[in-house]
This record gives C-alpha cells, sequence and structure tokens, in this order.
C-alpha cells in the first residue's frame, strides 16, 4: 500500500503516485497501479506486445487521446484498431492542414516557413508508419521521446491552422466596415470634421487588420484570445456608433434627394434655353455630368432601422460608411452655378429685342405669362413653367424670326452682351441704349 496515514505529506503523495503511473506505463502495465496501490499483474508481464503497447501509450495518445492500458489480448487489438484509424486519420488531417495553411500563406503572398513544412513532413510520415511499426520503434526510448516531439511540433501547427477562419471572419468584418485610417482623397473631403470617435474606430481597424493578418501564420504560435477580445470591444463600439450615424445619414439622405431633383429640373429648363440660338451660346453644360454624377451619391436607405452592423458592418441598402461625407456642399454648389446660368438665360429673355419677338410673333398668345415672368426675373417660377413644348414653341418664335426680324444686326450677340452684363449685375440700360433707334421698343416692353 502507499502510504496513506493522515500525517504524510500531500505533495511527496501525489509525486509518488505520479512515478507509479510513470512506472505502469513503462511497464506495460506488469506494475499496475490501482486505487491508490501499485499491484504485479502476471497477465500482463507475459505478453511482450501488450507491454510494448503500454510503453508507448504516451505516444499512441497523441494520435487517440481515448486509449488506455491495455490489460490482455483482447483489449490489446482492439486498441491496435483503434490506433491505427487514429493514424490514418491522422494523415489525411495533416495533409489538410498543410493545404489549408499553404492557401492562407499564399493568399498573402507568403512562403510556408521551412519549419512549418519540416514538422508537418514529419507528422506525416511518424503517422504513415502505422501502428504496429510505430510501437515496435517506440521500444527505443530516444525514438519514442523524438516522435512526441514530433506530435508536439505539429499540434501547434495545427492550432494555429485551426484559428484561420476565426481571423479570416475577423478580417472580413474589419474589411466590410471600409474603414481606412489614411482617409481616400476622393469623396472623404469632409473629413476635417469628422468625429473622434470615427478616428479612432479607423486607427483600431487599420491596426486589427495587420494583427490578424496571414503574417501570424508565419510566427511562432501565439494565442488568439487577446486579439479577439481587443476585435469584440472595436466591434462593439463601431455597431454603436454606426447606428447612430447611419440614422443621421438616412434623413440626410432624404432631404438631398429632394435636392438633387430640383437639380436636375433646373438644369433640364437651362438645357432647353440652351438650345435657342437666338438666348445666345449655352451656358453651365458641364453641370449636367455633375448633377448626374451627385445625384448617383444620393442613395435613398430602404432598410432605415432594419440594418444590422454587427452581421453586416455596412447598410445592404444605402451602404453608408462611417465616416464617410454626403455630397450635400458639392450639390449646393451644382445648383449654385446653374442658377446664375439661368439669370443669364432670363436675362437674356427679358432683354427688349428678344421680348419685342415674343410680343410680335407669339400668335398663339402661349408666352404672355413666361415673358412676365421673365421679365419680374423670376427663376424658380421659370423652371416651373418651361416644359419641353413651351421650350419648342419659344424657340420657333424666337429663332425663326429672329433672321428675318434683326439677323442682320447681330441680335443673338447682342441679347447675350446685355444678358452678361445683367446677370454680372450691371444696368441693362447701358446696352440696351447703345441701339435704341435699331430696336423700337414694342407694347408690353418697357425694359431698356
Ligand atoms: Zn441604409
Amino acid at each position: 500500500m502507499v502510504a496513506r496515514d493522515g500525517t504524510a505529506d500531500e505533495r511527496a503523495l501525489a509525486a509518488v503516485r505520479e512515478l507509479l503511473r510513470r512506472l505502469e506505463v513503462s511497464t506495460g502495465g506488469v506494475i499496475r497501479f490501482e486505487t491508490d496501490a501499485a499491484r504485479f499483474d502476471p497477465q500482463a508481464a507475459g505478453a511482450p506486445e501488450l507491454a510494448a503497447f503500454n510503453a508507448a501509450l504516451v505516444l499512441a495518445r497523441r494520435f487517440e487521446p481515448r486509449l488506455t492500458l491495455a490489460r490482455d489480448r483482447e483489449g490489446l487489438d482492439a486498441r491496435l484498431k483503434r490506433l491505427e484509424a487514429a493514424m490514418a486519420d491522422a494523415v489525411e488531417a495533416a495533409t489538410r492542414t498543410r493545404d489549408v495553411l499553404a492557401s492562407a500563406l499564399a493568399e498573402a503572398n507568403f512562403e510556408m516557413p521551412a519549419a512549418n513544412r519540416t514538422a508537418i513532413a514529419e507528422y506525416i510520415a511518424l503517422a504513415e508508419s502505422g501502428a504496429a511499426a510505430m510501437l515496435e520503434a517506440a521500444a527505443d526510448r530516444s525514438y519514442l521521446a523524438s516522435a512526441v516531439q514530433i506530435a508536439g511540433a505539429y499540434e501547434t501547427i495545427a492550432a494555429a491552422c485551426e484559428s484561420i477562419p476565426r481571423m479570416r471572419s475577423m478580417r472580413e468584418f474589419l474589411a466590410a466596415t471600409g474603414l481606412r485610417a489614411v482617409p481616400d482623397e476622393a469623396g472623404l473631403s469632409e473629413s476635417v470634421s469628422r468625429e473622434s470617435a470615427v478616428a479612432s474606430l479607423e486607427t483600431e481597424c487599420e491596426l486589427l487588420r495587420v494583427e490578424l493578418g496571414p503574417r501570424i501564420l508565419t510566427g511562432p504560435p501565439r494565442s488568439l484570445d487577446g486579439l479577439e477580445a481587443r476585435f469584440q470591444k472595436f466591434k462593439w463600439t463601431y455597431v454603436q456608433c454606426y447606428l447612430s450615424a447611419h440614422a443621421r445619414w438616412c434623413v440626410k439622405m432624404e432631404r438631398l434627394e429632394l435636392a438633387a431633383g430640383d437639380a436636375r429640373r433646373y438644369f433640364d429648363a437651362l438645357t432647353r434655353l440652351n438650345a435657342i440660338a437666338a438666348l445666345g451660346p449655352p451656358e453651365g453644360e458641364h453641370l449636367g455630368a455633375r448633377v448626374a454624377e451627385l445625384s448617383a451619391r444620393v442613395v435613398r436607405c430602404e432598410l432605415k432601422d432594419a440594418i444590422a452592423p454587427e452581421t453586416t458592418p455596412r447598410c445592404s441598402s444605402c451602404g453608408f460608411q462611417l465616416g464617410a461625407a454626403s455630397p450635400q456642399a458639392e450639390l449646393e454648389d451644382a445648383m449654385e452655378g446653374i442658377r446664375r446660368a439661368l439669370e443669364i438665360k432670363l436675362a437674356a429673355l427679358s432683354h427688349s429685342m428678344i421680348a419685342r419677338l415674343i410680343h410680335i410673333h407669339d400668335r398663339e398668345h402661349r408666352l404672355e405669362g413666361f415673358l412676365k415672368i421673365t421679365q419680374a426675373a423670376q427663376t424658380d417660377a421659370l423652371v416651373r413653367v418651361l416644359d419641353e413644348k413651351l421650350a419648342r414653341y419659344l424657340a420657333q418664335v424666337l429663332d425663326e424670326n429672329e433672321t428675318a426680324d434683326a439677323g442682320s444686326l447681330g441680335c443673338a450677340d447682342f441679347a447675350r452682351d446685355g444678358a452678361k452684363k445683367r446677370a454680372r449685375g450691371e444696368g441693362m440700360a447701358t446696352s440696351a441704349n447703345l441701339a435704341p433707334n435699331r430696336f423700337p421698343r414694342g407694347k408690353g416692353n418697357n425694359r431698356g
């Protein structure tokens, strides 16, 4: 019996137990340790195969951790079968590990480190040798020790390989946020005023992306727990920030959608006026493309608060990215440009000579109200009434009669010069008075 009296030091007892356990393993169960008692087992001693198996159990368990000491022939056969199957599985698993690791590294243009390649190859060779050969070789104690070491080295690599999907899904989340520590030049011009919360999220996102990168697989094996905790913290903060910023963004986009619609309507009216030669050369033509480009950036959100940034980092409806700048200021600029161009056209329309042409040739009297609008310089009203049909009629009245009435007198040029001065805020009187006799004032034209 092992010392069990109460005065025995617990630590000494534990040490003795451990020694006996080792003795049991190394003698192949000939000396057996049961319920704190060491026993000699003649049955076990009778079978050298049993002894070989039990002596190599520490190695066999690297392949099949549930294996226990074999007590008899029958038990040994069953265990050998299980070990054989486990070793075959191990060959498959190690091949898979090697491929997964190599492709994860190749994705990032990294070579598999030579040490890892060797460790995996040695492990595969060990597993391929089969249960019987391995147990036989393990009779040599130094072989046993080195085989255990080979298995250990491989297990470390396999654990790192198992973490690849977790690392990948974390990296994918980070990438899907679209956050970058260095803002893109395009589209983020309002970034100066961005909240510092967003800025620090961007920095942390970038750092985590680097740390969770495949390079981690080329270094010494390390625990991912710390990195995972950091990632979870980042994710939580990101989700809170995104939810509130997205709500604000949705409201803004609804407003900008109206503004973009206005800009398009104003530009359409301008295009119609630009098509009328009598009103001078086209103004602000380039603004159409600008408005189209800015309108494309105004995306109405269909999901609103039904988003789930914890699984889909960016809204799948509007694609809002945390910290993104809206096209509001640029849209306002474009609208301003269109208004200025329209004012030039409006000035041309209200010019005495043009007004006279309208007055004389508007036989259908469709332009009376229009004329009042131009004379009152009401840009908004002009955009409202100037549809395609009216614009065609206006073009007909002006362009067909311009040549007949005043073409030889440089009517278009005259109108344009006056219009530009007006748009610049200069008085119409000067230019209109340049040729008072050439353009006798008609009824209804009190300008000039
Ligand atoms: Zn959205």
